[in-house]
């Protein structure tokens, strides 16, 4: 299929670049936090943004509706969106399994020819998508840039993943008179159930991969964060995507969400979020419902409790910095956080004052604040419950730096950072996600103990080493039980292509995301065999290939 696609970008006959990371901002440069400044200011004239359904290519209204407050300052509303019901989503389903017949037969070069266009597009307009972030989920400068760059390498990444397997690829013959290939094809609706913490990235990344597939798309973004969905939703509009190839579906996870789950259209569910929601979507998928003609698949990405293990040769003062932008950037809210320390006991003592002063110098403000280091917390619930986790930590553990919030607490949802000692390994805060800028510092013996702290959680997420020691590297590498393992560095910030991303155990079942695996989660494989040996062939058209197979 190559009309209207082919209109767009003549991309199935260009071969394509290697992909390249998109480089990330340097702000350190005044002109590009001028331009920056600028487009925060601007977007926040546009206030409040709209965001209605989106349904085969069509805005729909809802009677109820999400109100979008910034949680730097609750009284700012950013927009309002849509929230689907049952009968919208029913629509938005059959929209997606309409356009499927399609799409799933669109050449693979051309599906990614949209993907590629609509990477340019956020390149050209990534401030105005990384102003939205800052506003709608209060996340820092850098971070809400490292997400758009992220969407973009996502939507980069696997439209040469769907080229790749898109080839049909012949099979190893070791049999004479027999051809066999292997190929994939794709499966049909996927429901893309994403967080809010990385509002952009995420579902981006998991709408890109089923779409570059070849499967059509109801995209369910969290209700905190539905604003910055929609303008995505918008940049693949104008990239000319066919109508219903992806639907914008606002609103409640009990509501559309749980539909999703529980539809017999939905041919698979790619979420990522925490491991209550995940391990209930497992279970409501396990479930074959009336007229289900297939088994649903699910690729569930799901929480962390993250370990960073620091020995007696470590580098203390490079560390402290590593620390501290690990467990506290975007304030814990990264499933990758560094949530435990565990400390050998050797240089404990040596290290908790500079970790305190550390914590004590980080800048609490609002995301806007280029300076911004520590900023609001997503919602009312998240504050509750990390003030719940910093007084569990008072009773656990002990307080060894506990930060002010002062008057910013009066506007938005702030939270002080905060670190506690002598925890526990199997103390409430060792063992569950707070998802805040709450840091638990556990003593070990020795290395061996510190592994075996670090292993004694549900998750396998991320987590780290500070060693001079090569042995203590090495070890880690098989005996440290995580998805993403990171040496001598910080342990959140995995790049696409560089760092395929994701865990095991409670972590999440799944491929790794922006990996060579990912893709193949959305697609079916098949392959054929054909005897070469029959005699009698019809006669061939031109164009057929070569038949001589038989001659073997
Ligand atoms: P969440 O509460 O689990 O929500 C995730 C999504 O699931 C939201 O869109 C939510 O909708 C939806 N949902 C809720 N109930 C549902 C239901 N019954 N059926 C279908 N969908 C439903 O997670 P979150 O608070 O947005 O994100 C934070 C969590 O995500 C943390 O645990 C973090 O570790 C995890 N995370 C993991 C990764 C990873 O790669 N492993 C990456 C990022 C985040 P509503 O918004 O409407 O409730
Ligand atoms: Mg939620």
């Amino acid at each position: 299929m190559t009309t209207a696609v082919a209109n767009h970008v003549e991309l199935s006959k260009t071969p394509l670049a290697e992909f390249r990371n998109e480089p990330v901002r340097d702000f350190s440069r005044a002109a590009v936090r001028e331009d920056f400044r600028n487009a925060i200011a601007k977007l926040r004239e546009r206030f409040p943004l709209d965001a209605p359904l989106v349904i085969d290519g069509k805005p729909v209204r809802t009677k109820e509706v999400i109100a979008v407050r910034s949680p730097n300052d609750t009284s700012l509303v950013v927009g309002e969106s849509g929230s689907a019901g049952i009968e919208d989503t029913d629509r938005t389903i059959a929209a997606a399994k309409n356009a499927f017949a399609s799409w799933s037969q669109t050449d693979a070069g051309d599906r990614a020819a949209f993907l590629l266009k609509a990477a340019e597009v956020c390149r050209q307009r990534r401030d105005e998508l990384s102003a939205l972030m800052v506003h709608e989920a209060a996340k820092p400068w850098r971070e809400a840039d490292a997400d758009t760059c992220e969407a973009i390498d996502f939507l980069e990444y696997y439209a040469r993943e769907a080229l790749r397997l898109g080839e049909r690829r012949p099979l190893q013959r070791h049999v004479l008179g027999e051809r066999n290939e292997l190929y994939y094809q794709a499966l049909g609706v996927v429901g893309v159930i994403g967080p809010w913490n990385f509002p952009m990235a995420i579902p981006v990344g998991m709408m890109a991969a089923a779409v570059a597939a070849g499967n059509t798309v109801v995209w369910k973004p969290a209700e905190q964060t539905p604003l910055i969905a929609h303008l995505v939703m918008k940049i693949m509009e104008d990239c000319g995507l066919p109508r219903g190839v992806v639907n914008y579906l606002p609103g409640r996870g009990e509501v559309c969400g749980q539909r999703l789950l529980e539809s017999t259209d939905v041919q698979m569910i790619a979420f990522t979020g925490s491991r209550e929601v995940g391990l209930h979507i497992l279970k409501e998928c396990n479930t074959v419902r009336p007229g289900q003609r297939f088994v649903k698949r699910v690729v569930a990405e799901m929480g962390g409790k993250n370990a960073l293990i620091v020995d007696s040769s470590a580098d203390l003062d490079s560390v402290i910095p590593d620390v501290l932008y690990s467990a506290y950037g975007f304030s814990g809210q990264k499933c990758s956080a560094c949530s435990r320390l565990i400390v050998v006991e050797d240089v404990y003592d040596e290290l908790l004052p500079r970790l305190r002063e550390g914590v004590a110098s980080l800048k609490i403000a609002p995301s806007t604040d280029p300076g911004c280091q520590v900023n609001a917390v997503i919602d009312e619930d998240a504050k509750a419950k990390v003030l719940e986790y910093i007084a569990i930590g008072r009773e656990e553990g002990t307080e060894l730096y506990v930060a002010e919030v002062g008057e910013l607490a009066e506007k938005g949802h702030f939270v002080p950072p905060a670190v506690f000692t002598d925890v526990a390994p199997d103390a409430r805060l060792a063992q569950e996600e707070v998802f805040g800028p709450v840091l638990a510092v556990i003593k070990a013996r020795d290395f061996d103990h510190a592994l075996e702290i670090a292993n004694g959680t549900d998750y396998a997420l991320t987590g780290g080493v500070h060693s001079r020691t090569l042995e203590h590297l090495e070890a880690a590498k098989t005996r440290l039980q995580c998805g993403n393992l990171y040496l001598n560095r910080t342990i959140t910030g995995a790049i696409v292509g560089r760092q395929p991303f994701g865990g095991f155990r409670m972590s999440g079942i799944g491929s790794k995301a922006g990996g060579p695996d990912y893709l193949k989660q959305f697609l079916v494989a098949r392959s054929a065999t054909e005897n070469l040996m029959r005699h009698g062939f019809a006669p061939l058209d031109e164009g057929d290939g070569p038949r001589d197979e038989h001659f073997d």
